[in-house]
């Protein structure tokens, strides 16, 4: 007799670690089925961090957005000489940097395209400016992919690099440029980004020195349900080892202003079955994190309150700024009031607190 749904849900309940086939087939799921794998998700959510749903107060920093890599799901990367193409000085940046204090933010992301001209160098003092401009918040910053790039460009290790970011300033890294961990989905949606064994290299790296990061998924343009869910089993077998991922970050795929989808390679980006369905599935399998966040400019305050009823704990970010997101074609995505993300959390009966980079409650 096959292993129904409700018996492999009530197993995952009881302890039962999903295996990956078992987890590409909840995401595969349709129909009302869809909202059961949903409340298990947020019955493991209420037992692993009850009832407080958290974000943190930040500031996006877009110091550039000249890329080397001109990646196909991305609307905000240009050359050099493309229009609307910047990258500000030193100057700017501190500007910026003193903004984001004015308005008490406790981690600032450095967030940019990867300028092809950038060393370690351009990384330190971009990382010492913000330090000296704003003592005392998190910097939270570098992918994997710029941390290759930067140790490239100045023939060091990629492990020595970190630990001199980590020496200006660098207090987190984004564990941004995952995309999804398979080789042959890179090749189509970012062939000039780091490959699969060399990103899971670098965020080792970061964590055996000691330094934290987030862990995303990129999903709903080109990969499979099979894709998604081998790219949560390297996160979680990275996690068993170092314990070094804060949080899941889930972003949906913007489509509008992307290469990918004006070349028919990648849908309009993923459905609202599929945004909640990687949340509930995420929570499930990844029984090694403690947080899933859901992210509001991605799948709007809509869906966000209902993937916090579907495995999802943490809100993200107040932002103040994501060019990334806006070029993409999303609408509202630069700054979410916390009395709104108070709105949301009540109304599902939950309670909203502030936290810091690391989970700390503010
Ligand atoms: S996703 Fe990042 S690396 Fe890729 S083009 Fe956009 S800014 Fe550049």
């Amino acid at each position: 007799m096959p292993y129904s749904l409700h018996d492999l849900l009530d197993d995952t309940l009881a302890g039962h670690r999903l295996t990956e086939e078992e987890a590409v087939r909840l995401l595969k799921t349709r129909g009302r089925d869809v909202w059961d794998i949903a409340a298990a998700a947020d019955e493991i959510r209420e037992h692993r961090v009850g009832d407080i749903v958290t974000y943190v107060r930040n500031q996006n920093i877009h110091v550039t957005n000249i890329c080397k890599n001109l990646c196909g799901f991305c609307g905000f990367g240009r050359r050099a000489d493309d229009p609307g193409a910047f990258c500000d000085d030193i100057a700017t940046v501190r500007e910026k940097a003193r903004a984001a204090v004015g308005r008490n933010v406790t981690e600032i992301c450095i967030l940019s395209g990867v300028h092809p001209d950038y060393t370690l160098d351009s990384y330190i003092d971009l990382i010492s400016c913000v330090r000296d401009a704003a003592p005392g918040v998190d910097i939270h910053t570098a992918s994997p992919d710029e941390i290759v790039w930067a140790a490239g460009q100045s023939g060091i290790s990629t492990a020595l690099a970190i630990e001199q970011l980590r020496d200006a300033g660098l207090g987190t890294l984004q564990g941004t440029a995952a995309e999804i961990l398979v080789d042959s989905v890179r090749q189509v949606i970012c062939p000039r980004k780091c490959d699969t064994a060399t990103w899971i290299r670098v965020i080792r790296e970061a964590h055996n020195l000691g330094i934290r990061s987030t862990a995303t998924i990129m999903y709903g343009s080109y990969e499979s349900a099979e894709d998604r869910v081998r790219h949560f089993g390297i996160l979680r077998e990275i996690q068993d080892d170092t314990g070094g991922f804060t949080e899941l970050v889930p972003l949906s795929y913007l489509h509008e202003n992307t290469a990918l989808y004006r070349a028919g390679l990648a849908p309009a980006g993923a459905t609202g079955r599929e945004d909640i369905l990687l949340i509930a599935v995420a929570r499930l399998f990844l029984d090694n994190f403690d947080h899933i966040q859901v992210s509001w400019g991605k799948v709007g305050t809509k869906v966000a309150g209902m993937a916090l009823l579907s495995g999802a704990d943490d809100l993200g970010g107040t932002m103040f700024c994501d060019d990334v997101s806006v070029d993409a074609g999303g609408e509202g995505a630069d700054y979410l009031d916390p009395g709104e993300m108070q709105r949301i959390a009540e109304d599902l009966g939950r309670v909203l607190r502030q936290r810091t980079t690391t989970y700390g409650m503010v």
